[in-house]
Formats: structure tokens, sequence, C-alpha cells
């Protein structure tokens, strides 16, 4: 019998998710709190549920892939008393590291396995079945949740056995992913206020030790100043503020991360927190 897996939260990521766990042959129900988005999923191996409890109520696994903690929270303390005992519960959002523990904890009263499994990757290869997943697991689990990685991602870093580290090794990545995109703004930015066209900068850099794919991706849409949303500016501001946290926690200067936060915040505050995050270009015009 094919494994039942109920995706909580069919959002960007979620929605990519779900539609590569059907074509990988799991039995998949979906949730999601605003119906209309779990709707535009139903068929091809894929059910929506009504509400969070009926749901899970069959699930051998259930995957969350919400905003934040807050959803996280608001959502498994519904969905929980009505997962069966032995379930297993990937928890992919961004929600930071100590936090993990806490929602292991969680699980653990109700007899639910806990895999913390946060990914790498946006909207396309959400889509694409090539995101990467960093997971914090026991190696017991191992086996149990790897057909679900591979269904939608390329790659699974198993990061280590305690639920958090799958987190640490996320806001690690995105420390350096927000940092790319806002230099990338600043540059696109700087070169047009000094009268030069700002694909002369993309195409400067191009092919030497500076250029970065991630660079040229998200300059090119702040060169057309079209920004539809991949990882929208809202989710950056959010993981920010977790980084910052988890450097404060960790003992590591935090300055830089927090200027980082007020641009990616004042690009929200101008009208742009659904766009995608290349649009931190609006926060550097004066
Ligand atoms: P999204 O499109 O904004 O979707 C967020 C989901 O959370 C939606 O299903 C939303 O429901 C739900 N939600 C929000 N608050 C809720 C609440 N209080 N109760 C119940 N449901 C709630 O976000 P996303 O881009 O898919 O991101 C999901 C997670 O993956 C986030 O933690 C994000 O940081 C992480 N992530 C994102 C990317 C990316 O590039 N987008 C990449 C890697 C990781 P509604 O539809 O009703 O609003």
């Amino acid at each position: 019998m094919a494994t039942a897996v109920t995706v909580l939260g069919t959002g960007i990521m979620g929605a990519g998710m779900a539609k590569n766990l059907a074509g990988a042959g799991f039995e998949v129900t979906v949730w999601n709190r605003s119906p209309d988005k779990a709707q535009a999923l139903a068929g091809a191996g894929v059910t929506v549920a009504p509400d969070v409890t009926s749901a899970v109520a069959d699930a051998d696994i259930v995957l969350t892939m919400l905003f934040d903690l807050e959803a996280v929270v608001a959502v498994m303390e519904q969905a929980l008393p009505a997962v069966g005992p032995g379930t297993v519960w990937v928890q992919s959002s961004t929600v930071g590291v100590d936090v993990t523990a806490t929602l292991a904890e969680l699980a653990e009263r109700h007899g639910v396995f806990f895999v913390d499994a946060p990914v790498l990757g946006t909207r396309q290869p959400a889509e694409q079945g090539t995101l990467v997943v960093l997971a914090g697991c026991p190696a017991a689990l191992h086996d149990t949740v790897t057909p679900l990685f591979d269904a939608v991602g390329s790659r699974t870093v198993w990061v280590g056995e305690q639920p958090g580290d799958g987190q640490r090794l996320k806001l690690t990545v995105n420390s350096w992913v927000l940092s790319l995109v806002a230099a990338t703004a600043q540059a696109v930015e700087l070169a047009g206020d000094l009268g030069l066209d700002p694909q002369l900068f993309l195409d400067t850099i191009a092919g030497s030790p500076t250029d970065c794919a991630y660079a040229q991706l998200k300059g090119k849409t702040m060169i057309a100043k079209e920004f539809p949303p991949a990882f929208p500016l809202n989710g950056a501001i959010k993981d920010a503020a977790l980084i910052a946290q988890a450097m404060h926690t960790a003992g590591t200067d935090d300055r830089l991360m927090h200027v980082l936060q007020t641009q990616f915040q004042a690009a929200a505050d101008a009208g742009h927190a659904d766009e995608d995050m290349a649009a931190v270009l609006h926060s550097f015009r004066r």
C-alpha cells in the first residue's frame, strides 16, 4: 500500500512539494488555511481535506510547510491529537533552532516521531522536485523519510541527529542568501545612480571569481524591475529575525543581519512585502 502523506500548507513551497509527492506515488492529502490554494491541487493523486483533523487522521507522514512558528504551532496543536501514534512529522517550515526542540517535545507527547527538515530552493525547485533537504533526525528514521525527501528534492544533507540541526544549516545558508540579494541590489542601484547601465555591473563580474549565478538571476529581475514572488520579502524579514536571534544566542556579531532586516523591512513598508525578496532594491532608493 502507498505511504499516506499529508501536506499542511500549500503556499508557494507546499503546493509544488505536494504535486511531486503525488507524482512519486505517495497517497497525498492536503490542507490549507485558505481553501482555494488547496483546491487548486485536487486530482492527480491529491485529495483535499476540509479541515486539519480529517487531513491527518490516516497519515503515515505529516509534512508541515507553513509560514512561521506561530502557524506551525497553531496548526499542529489541532492536528496532533488526531494523528495516529507512530506517525512521522516532517517539519520543513523555517522556524529557528531552539524552538524546533520544543516542537519535537510536542510531537513526543503525542507519540509522534519528529524530523527537522527545512529546505533550500525557492518556487521553481519546489515545483521541479529539486530542493535540497537539510535533515536533523535520528538515523533510525532515515529509511522512512528518504523516499519523501527524494520526491521533493535532488539532494539530502543529513546534518545531525538532533531536532534543530537542519534549522542550524538552513539559517546559516540563508544568512548568505539574504546578504547576497541585498548586496546585489545595492550594486544595481549604485550603478544606475552613478549613471551606468546596471547590466554593465553584471556583465563585468560574469565569469570572474566574484560572479555568482544567484547574483545574475536576482540582478536580472532587479534591472527588469519584475518581482514575481519566489521567496517573498516578508519571508526574508522573518528569516533575518530568526538568523539575528540565532547569532545572538551563539555569540556571533549580529549587526549586519539587523541592517539587512532593516533594508528588507523598508522595502516591505514601501508596499512590496508580497513581492520577491529581490524587491529589496526599492530600499536603496532615497
Ligand atoms: P507562503 O507561500 O506564504 O505559504 C505560507 C503557508 O502558511 C500558507 O499555506 C499559509 O496559509 C500558511 N499560514 C500562514 N499563517 C498561518 C496560520 N496562522 N495558520 C495556518 N496556516 C498559516 O510561504 P512559502 O514560501 O510556501 O514558505 C513556507 C515555509 O517555507 C516558510 O517557513 C518559508 O520560510 C520556507 N521556505 C520558503 C522558501 C521560498 O523560497 N518561498 C524556500 C525555502 C523555505 P494561507 O494560504 O491561508 O495564507
